[in-house]
């Protein structure tokens, strides 16, 4: 069984939104010369996250009404690796997306290391597309679903719709195809976010 970490790493310096500063993760590092304690100071949006409808949704469900089972399951990596901007309903319609699928989108984004403020992202006109399939939720290979949308529609169109936003997803190694997805976030409870392990394995069903 071949397994898949398609998250990012945590680090200071990393990579984050808009490589704005007050983004970045702090790790403070204590120790008294043989215990070390290091206390972590990160934004829920980092790295590899799923968002909450909190995020966009004034009063919106908060993280913890994200259940596991709808984390873990079947997936299918979609390659839009050819998409040049924003990814819209007549790139989707060729994939065959069905009712409860969970999509990952692999684009142009994932092979890029630095914060790109031209990444590919799911336009209005996709999200309303898959909202209308029924979709279970859908990932991205950036640390944006939309790009400087306003009013944020795609967000509100998929949250609308209790599509789950996997975020920040690093997709370069992995293939079109399907796989046993594990989306493992914190346990936190009344949050907008939070990072995740995210792990594709294949051949498991
Ligand atoms: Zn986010």
């Amino acid at each position: 069984m071949k397994m898949h970490d398609v998250t990012g790493t945590i680090y200071e310096g990393m990579t984050v939104y808009k490589n704005k500063p007050e983004k970045q993760p702090k790790f403070n590092r204590v120790t008294n010369g043989y215990v070390t304690e290091t206390r972590l100071e990160i934004d829920v949006h980092t790295g590899t996250h799923i968002d909450a409808p909190l995020h966009m949704v004034v009063d919106g469900d908060t993280f913890e009404s994200i259940s596991m089972e709808s984390l873990v399951g079947q997936c299918k990596v979609l390659d839009l690796t050819n998409v040049e901007d924003g990814i819209s309903k007549q790139d989707l319609e060729k994939f065959e997306i069905q009712k409860n699928d969970f999509v990952l989108f692999k684009t142009k984004n994932s092979f890029e290391e630095t914060f790109n403020f031209d990444f590919i992202y799911l336009a209005q006109d996709g999200a309303k597309y898959l909202s209308e399939i029924g979709i279970r939720g859908v990932g991205i290979d950036t640390l944006g679903i939309e790009r400087s949308q306003e009013g944020h529609p795609t967000h509100k169109t998929l949250f609308g719709n209790e599509i789950i936003i996997i975020e920040g997803l690093r997709l370069k190694e992995v293939e079109q195809g399907d796989y046993f997805m594990v989306a493992a976030p914190l346990k936190l409870t009344g949050t907008d976010a939070s990072p995740a392990r995210v792990l594709l394995f294949e051949g498991l069903q």
